[in-house]
């Protein structure tokens, strides 16, 4: 699992890239997309319990698979009004997750993506879970879409007051 910060900023990229041609992706939907490519890491929550002695991280593998995801964020998103697009932006932030997870080499085997179907685990091996390439790259890439949606934004006031 890249850290926290990598999965925030892949997130956050790819809705701001999106919102230059969808309108719909704007920062509250933005913000659900965040949430969303967070729900499979809720997993790390249980490490706590780790730190008190109670192992409960096996119990709690099924959410780290795109079904159990699934779950928790169809659990989120009734605590929105328009539930459905709540949802629909956080199964988009779950993809970017996975996605990311994908490219890792995980030594316990990687991702579970077809629980409860079967227990074969998937990953391409491409980033080592130590490597903070990845971070430095989102941080690169988060910054430079950071300041063309800023100039687009700038020049969309222009147009509205001439
Ligand atoms: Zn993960």
């Amino acid at each position: 699992m890249p850290d926290w910060i990598a999965h925030i900023l892949v997130a956050w990229t790819i809705g701001t890239i999106l919102g230059f041609k969808f309108k719909q992706f704007n920062s509250a939907n933005i913000a659900l997309f965040i949430v969303g490519s967070l729900v499979p890491d809720i997993i790390k929550i249980t490490m706590l319990f780790g730190y008190l002695g109670i192992g409960l991280s096996k119990f709690f593998i099924p959410l780290h698979t795109p079904i159990g995801s699934l779950i928790i964020a169809t659990i989120f998103s009734f605590f929105f009004k328009e539930q459905r697009i709540a949802l629909f932006f956080l199964i988009g932030g779950m993809f970017t997750h996975y996605m990311l997870d994908l490219l890792l080499f995980d030594i316990n085997g990687g991702i579970y993506l077809l629980y409860p179907l079967s227990w074969n685990q998937y990953q391409l091996g491409l980033i080592t879970n130590y490597d903070f390439n990845i971070t430095v790259l989102s941080i690169i890439i988060s910054f430079t879409v950071y300041l063309i949606s800023n100039k687009i934004h700038k020049r969309q006031l222009l147009k509205h007051k001439t």
